[in-house]
């Protein structure tokens, strides 16, 4: 490999908003996501919502003001 030109590679933690967490090799230290293999539906079967800034709120006081406006 040539010098200097490639990024520091380490092991790292990845630490997933349901509390799991996984080492694996990296480029940057410490990762945060909001979704892993450990509680994806698509892996758990079940359905979840993610709703990190309000936005099934924002969507229900949306449709809930058309439909007061309807009657
Ligand atoms: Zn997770």
């Amino acid at each position: 490999m040539k010098k200097g030109i490639h990024p520091k590679y380490s092991d790292t933690t990845v630490s997933c908003a349901c509390g799991n967490v996984m080492e694996l090799g990296c480029t940057a230290p410490g990762l945060k996501v909001e979704i892993c293999s450990n509680c994806h539906p698509f892996y758990t079967g079940t359905h979840k919502i993610m709703d990190t800034e309000g936005r099934l709120e924002r969507f229900k006081n949306k449709y809930a003001k058309a439909a007061q406006a309807k009657k």
